[in-house]
């Protein structure tokens, strides 16, 4: 198993489902926001911190569909 998951961060929207889903890979980070101030984006501090199945479902379930595997 050489993949690791990846956020895009453009197109995270924070919306916190994958740290949530599996908060020993992802965790919110406060980024320099677009014009106004600070914006929450999910990082992957952890990359192999849970089994594939688990960020598997992170993945399935982000809404913008901008977690994957590089
Ligand atoms: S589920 Fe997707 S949009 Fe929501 S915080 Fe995670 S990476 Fe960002």
């Amino acid at each position: 198993m050489s993949s690791i998951p990846v956020v895009d961060q453009e197109a995270c929207i924070g919306c916190e489902v994958c740290t949530q889903i599996c908060p020993e890979v992802f965790r919110m980070e406060e980024v320099a926001g677009s014009g106004h101030g600070h914006d929450h984006k999910s990082v992957v501090y952890n990359p192999t911190g849970a089994p594939a199945k688990k960020i598997e479902e992170a993945m399935d379930n982000c809404p913008v569909a901008c977690i994957y595997w590089s």
